[in-house]
């Protein structure tokens, strides 16, 4: 076949399939132009998923008569001009493709500043006035009705309207200021009050409930919202990453958000998570996505560190797992009022919008836990400030045992205890030359360990902390351990594998002042909401929640 030029439908339905890949796109594109346009609020209505209508309604500053039907021409824009304006963007569009693109691939009309124009497939089919009241109103219908390939790629009308949403609900949680609206079906979806607050912005996104889980973040450029890890999800959905307010996708940066739970949440388990980095437009680069979804930093780690330490600053002050409060309504549930905390919710959908909940008490950690005693050998019971608290009396030691031992691996004092009768331990040789590799680690935990031959390592002394009888288990697997862990986990690994074989198990019976002991030491360790496998080391019945159990509500 001979080469010839592309009939100019043809080359734009093309160019088009880069940024318009679903209705969610369309969403995502004229959204961002109405944010662009400085709206204080943006309707947005779908009909059929998208697919049959798209109507975005916006009060922003509108478009010229002059500019309507060059506005829908590719590379047509008012955001950028030049070639420097490209290194510094400030706008969500900078590419003047989006209106063409979705034109190309709909039956189209839009009315602003008193005119109106409809295009069908990138062509012109009508032009002419319309009422002149302020902002932009874009219709798009029959999306992709002419690339049907593009159509039956298409996921089902529930997902298609998740995703949709999705895009909505990030940019009402990073634009508090802005009041959004989805319409599906004629069904109201999300309704924000544009008030300016993040919270209530996620309260209208997340479900009230989840709102009050969320510690705010402000720390050096970073921003937002993330959960207490007593509030979790099954997948990476909820984690919202935003760079000067454009949602981004970075593999690096949610795992530098992940990497902060490690320690606070079980594997498998991730937080809500809302953040904005507000950075230099000269420092990253927008322009290396046709959806501009990813973007390009121009020092990745510093801003890899910047995320964690604001994140880690927060999750210091998480508060402890509590039991679940009662309906407002009363003892109505089917199931007994003293069970598990339930916020560690099912597979969650995208955003799920949960249930109201009375709101939840500031349960700050202060005040003495006063040891009321022991249940099933395995939990203790106590009176704090905020209410009657369970321990989890294993994962609490756990925690208390991983905090002073990671500790002592950063070199702080060693408190180690000469055994009665060493112990002679066989390994597999690779376990054995770990030893040696080693062996300053293990001193600084409280071993001495003596190499005695390929396979042989004798053990002289170990931490105080670790009952003797379970040294020749503790050190194999610390072995294991060090063989295993990649080096930048190491030490957490090790302490916390010393801390689960040196700590109390279920089943030890704890007298009174081992009870007031661990107790105290709970209280003043760090990050002790969770043992270090990131399970709740305590559960609080608060008074409130107490007095609604019995039905004293005064
Ligand atoms: P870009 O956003 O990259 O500039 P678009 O194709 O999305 O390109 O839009 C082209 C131009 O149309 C924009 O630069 C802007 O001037 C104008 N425009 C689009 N949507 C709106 C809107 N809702 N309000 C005001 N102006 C708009
Ligand atoms: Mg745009």
């Amino acid at each position: 076949m001979s080469i010839r030029l592309l009939p100019p439908h043809v080359a734009d339905a093309i160019a088009a399939g880069e940024v318009i890949e679903r209705p969610a796109s369309v969403v995502k594109e004229l959204v961002e132009n109405s944010l662009d346009a400085g709206a204080r609020r943006v309707s947005v209505e779908l009909r059929g998923a998208g697919r049959t209508l798209i109507r975005v309604v916006d009060d922003g500053g509108g478009i010229a008569p002059q500019d309507l039907r060059l506005a829908f021409q590719r590379h047509a824009t008012s955001k950028v001009a030049s070639l420097e304006d490209l290194e510094r963007i400030g706008t969500l569009g900078f590419r003047g493709e989006a209106l063409a693109s979705v034109a190309a691939v709909s039956d189209l009309e839009c009315r602003s500043g008193g005119s109106r124009v409809r295009l069908r497939a990138g062509e012109v089919l009508e032009e002419g006035v319309a009422m002149p009241v302020p902002g932009t109103t874009i219709e798009v219908r029959d999306l992709f009705a002419n690339t049907p390939a593009r159509l039956r790629f298409l996921k089902t009308e529930a997902t298609e309207q998740a995703a949709c949403l999705k895009v909505v609900q990030s940019c009402a949680l990073l634009y508090p200021g802005v009041r959004f609206e989805v319409l599906a079906e004629g069904r109201a979806v999300l309704r924000t009050s544009g008030e300016g607050d993040q919270r209530q912005a996620a309260a209208a996104v997340l479900g009230r409930e989840v709102a009050t889980e969320l510690m705010t973040v402000e720390a050096e450029g970073v921003s937002g919202l993330v959960s207490q890890p007593r509030l979790s999800r099954g997948s990476r959905e909820a984690i919202l990453l935003a760079v000067n307010r454009r949602p981004i996708s970075s593999r690096s940066l949610g795992y530098a958000v992940e990497e902060c739970y490690l320690g606070f949440l079980e594997k498998g388990r991730y937080p809500v998570a809302v953040l904005d980095l507000e950075l230099d437009p000269g420092a990253v680069d927008v322009n290396v996505h046709p959806a501009k979804r990813e973007v390009r930093f121009r020092d990745e780690r510093s801003i890899f560190g910047q995320v964690q330490r604001a994140v880690r600053a927060v999750l210091t002050q998480s508060q402890p797992y509590r039991l679940e409060p009662l309906q407002a309504g009363g003892l109505d549930q089917t199931s007994s009022p003293l069970r598990a905390p339930v916020l560690h919710d099912a597979p969650a959908p995208l955003y799920a919008v949960s249930s109201p909940q009375p709101a939840l008490v500031d349960g700050s950690a202060g005040g003495l836990l006063r040891p009321l005693g022991q249940v099933l050998d395995g939990y203790l019971v106590a009176e704090g400030a905020d209410g009657v608290i369970l321990v989890d009396q294993h994962a609490a030691h756990e925690r208390v045992l991983y905090n002073r031992f990671l500790g002592r691996l950063a070199g702080g004092p060693v408190a180690s205890q000469p055994m009665l009768l060493p112990e002679t331990l066989e390994l597999d040789p690779e376990l054995a030359a770990a030893a040696v590799d080693n062996r300053e680690r293990f001193a600084a935990l409280g071993f001495e360990v003596e190499d005695f031959g390929p396979r042989t390592v004798r053990v002289l002394a170990a931490p105080v902390e670790t009952p003797a009888a379970r040294v020749p288990e503790a050190v194999r697997e610390l072995l294991a351990v060090m063989l295993d862990a990649r080096p930048q986990d190491l030490l957490e690994k090790a302490a916390a594998s010393l801390a689960c074989h040196s700590a109390v198990r279920f089943g030890d019976r704890l007298d009174a002042s081992e009870q007031r002991r661990l107790l105290r030491e709970l209280e003043e360790a760090e990050n002790s909401v969770t043992c270090p496998h990131g399970r709740p080391t305590r559960l609080v019945l608060d008074w409130q929640d107490l007095k609604r159990h019995f039905r004293r509500n005064y």
